[in-house]
């Protein structure tokens, strides 16, 4: 059983979740101490606005599931 659309949701949700994984290793492979504060806020902003961007595409994922029952 596919749906395009299920597969396409669920392609963005990967991608997502990759661009999040990205901005955690760029905040863990930095250097931290030798950061200024605004280059740390900007990873960590960064971080979380990746985060919030994974959470929404699955919850878009599961809603679609719920609704067209795919
Ligand atoms: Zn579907």
């Amino acid at each position: 059983m596919s749906c395009e659309t299920q597969v396409a949701l669920m392609e963005a949700w990967f991608s997502a979740t990759e661009q999040f994984s990205a901005a955690v290793k760029a905040m863990i492979g930095s250097q931290i101490g030798a950061m200024s504060q605004s280059d740390f806020a900007l990873l960590r902003a960064t971080a979380e606005r990746t985060r919030l961007a994974a959470e929404n595409a699955r919850l878009l994922l599961e809603l679609h599931r719920k609704e067209h029952g795919c």
